[in-house]
């Protein structure tokens, strides 16, 4: 096995007396795509939110690519830039053209202008003729996917989605799914909070149930889908399917 690019060892979180995660131990290898599932309070989003620092660990190693970022002190900005993270509401700035959404931070962070590789990335994902719109001129599958470009725009080498396409119309999904399916043949490390229980079935390489602040269970879709081994799995799987 190479060195994994992010690995969780024994994160444990709580907000005030509430105990969120428990001893968190996952690590994901480069290029891969792994998938939490659980029910809604399990700690997926705490847990996403644990792995670029945006959220604070009690105890534990949040190690990225060998390096402890929680650290007390570490400079979490950078990591920012390496671990893009896109959430369910698209969070656009309104006042901005969706090109301007996405070149504030390259420019102000990264002090370029990137514009070629800005419309590269619109052009790719099918937005080129929207970049000089506003949000509420989009969809809303159009602007989670200029909220993922945004990511992007920053060139990182992760990407945490957390359930980005929960607040979608039904036909809205499959093109902000699209996204991610060409992200992963890129070769881009994910981690994806979903409920798209087809979609993770058919691309991601790895599993994890949640269930109240633990990975109960992890495996190949395969065998998390197919053949369950924890009795909490079976019941959860059986809850939604
Ligand atoms: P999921 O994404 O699986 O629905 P979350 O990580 O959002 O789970 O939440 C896990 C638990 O942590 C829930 O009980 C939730 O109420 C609690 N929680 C999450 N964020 C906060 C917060 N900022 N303050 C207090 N409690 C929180
Ligand atoms: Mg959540």
């Amino acid at each position: 096995m190479p060195e994994p690019r992010l690995a969780l060892r024994g994160v444990t979180k709580s907000f005030g007396e509430v105990s969120v995660l428990h001893g968190i131990d996952l690590a994901v290898q480069p290029g891969e795509m792994v998938c939490l599932i659980g029910a809604s309070g399990s700690g997926k989003s705490t847990l996403l939110r644990c792995m670029n620092g945006l959220e604070p660990v009690d105890d534990g190693e949040v190690l990225l690519d060998g390096v402890d970022i929680a650290e007390p002190g570490f400079d979490l900005a950078p990591i920012r830039q390496q671990i893009g993270i896109v959430f369910q509401s698209f969070n656009l700035f309104p006042h901005m053209t969706a090109y301007d959404n996405v070149a504030l931070a390259p420019r102000r962070v990264l002090g370029e202008d990137a514009r070629d590789r800005i419309e590269a990335l619109f052009a790719r994902f099918g937005l080129a003729q929207h970049m000089r719109k506003y949000p509420d001129q989009l969809s809303g599958g159009q602007q989670q996917r200029v909220a993922v470009i945004r990511a992007l725009a920053m060139r990182p080498h992760t990407m945490l989605f957390d359930e980005i396409t929960s607040a979608l119309d039904p036909e809205l999904v499959g093109e902000v799914l699209d996204v991610l399916r060409s992200l992963r043949d890129d070769g881009m490390t994910m981690v994806l909070a979903t409920h798209e229980m087809g979609f993770a079935r058919e691309l991601a390489d790895r599993i994890c149930f949640m269930d109240q602040g633990v990975i109960a269970e992890e495996g190949t879709p395969d065998v998390i889908f197919s053949n369950p081994q924890k009795e909490r799995t079976k019941q959860f799987l059986a809850s939604i399917l």
